[in-house]
């Protein structure tokens, strides 16, 4: 079965032309696909076509096996499952200025940071870019009237670690001929990998780059992500201006303040030292706690000393708000409810 959305307008023209239909054809289905619509939705084709479609081809891989709406902020929470039984989580935030929509890159994930909770059970596959933009065109169906304006890959999974389909997809979902999303108004997220950052830097894809950083320093850092070791923080910097330099777009770095592991006011100085004269943004995230792990989020006190110290040093830096907490909005939580199993089954030390 071949995934439509799989498919650029170029190869989805010459999979209807062998079909033997008319590449208008391949335009006219390309607009339902991005629409969000399924085969039976696809009203104005020939219903011989659909029928030879439905033998040979999936339209939408991602069905929405659960959604969940927050009282507090609206934030939607939805569970996406595939044809295979795997299911991962996509969330819409709703800001001012647009609507967010968080997606996931990889079913679970093998980078084993100790406070993410994606990385139970590993990795268990690979999303190809059709199963991602699949998602992005369902999301924006539920969005209706209004349209998904940004996209953050932060959800479960290491883009990095899903190399060509995460740049297929994005290339795919800022097409005109999908959902048009500007480059500028989508984040990558990575634990890390500076090989893959690098890569990149060199793909002419302008992106906001955002690297979890969550330590000042390697031994702490080691202590909560084990990437640490394969990419330390010095080469992982470098590869960083590297990306500056050659994007033009200043990195965000991603701050989880963890109580007692690396939410001091000495860790804040160390921090703004390594980060000086470097064009960059701290977003400083409240923890969604680990008790398996004993990790906990940080207080309000020392949150606001960090963040003080962080500004005191001229570094550019802000809370991230928190959005969908009563509807498990935080990465994996949401499916590992569904798989049944807790957070974290090995309960041994991660904390620093
Ligand atoms: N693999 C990518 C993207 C997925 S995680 C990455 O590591 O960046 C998205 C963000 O949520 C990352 O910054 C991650 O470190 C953070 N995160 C994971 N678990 C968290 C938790 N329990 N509390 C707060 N942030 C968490």
């Amino acid at each position: 079965m071949t995934l439509l959305t799989d498919l650029t307008p170029e190869e989805l023209a010459a999979f209807v032309r062998a079909l033997g239909w008319p590449d208008f054809r391949a335009r006219q289905i390309n607009g339902w696909l991005v629409k969000g619509c399924d085969f039976d939705g696809m009203a104005n084709l020939p219903r011989e076509l659909i029928a030879r479609l439905e033998e040979v081809a999936v339209a939408q891989p991602a069905r929405v096996l659960e959604h969940h709406v927050s009282s507090d902020d609206g934030t939607e929470k939805m569970l996406f499952g595939f044809s295979d039984g795997h299911c991962v989580e996509g969330v819409l935030m709703r800001y001012r200025h647009g609507i967010t929509l968080c997606l996931s890159t990889q079913v679970g994930c093998r980078m084993g940071c100790a406070f993410c909770a994606s990385t139970l059970n590993g990795r268990q596959r690979n999303l190809s870019a059709g199963e991602m933009l699949g998602m992005a065109y369902t999301a924006n169906r539920l969005a209706m009237p209004e349209k998904v304006s940004n996209i953050v890959l932060m959800g479960s999974g290491e883009p990095l670690d899903n190399y060509d389909q995460v740049i297929r997809f994005l290339r795919l979902v800022s097409s005109p001929d999908s959902l048009n999303i500007g480059l500028r108004h989508i984040s990558l997220s990575t634990c890390g990998l500076s090989d893959g950052i690098r890569k990149l830097a060199g793909e002419g894809l302008p992106v906001t780059l955002s690297v979890s950083l969550h330590a000042p320093n390697d031994l702490i850092r080691k202590q909560l992500m084990p990437v640490a070791s394969a990419f330390p923080m010095e080469g992982l910097l470098l590869s960083c201006k590297d990306y500056l330099k050659k994007t033009g777009r200043r990195i965000v770095f991603e701050y989880a303040l963890i109580r007692g592991v690396n939410d001091g006011p000495e860790h804040a100085r160390e921090l703004a030292g390594r980060l000086r004269g470097m064009q960059c943004h701290v977003n400083l995230i409240p923890l969604n706690d680990v008790p398996e792990r004993g990790l906990r989020a940080s207080g309000k006190a020392e949150m606001q000393r960090f963040l003080g110290e962080l500004k005191d040093m001229d570094v550019s830096v802000t809370v991230r708000r928190q959005l969908g907490d009563d509807i498990a909005g935080a990465c994996g939580q949401l499916r590992a409810q569904r798989l049944k199993t807790p957070l974290l089954p090995d309960g041994d030390g991660g904390k620093a």
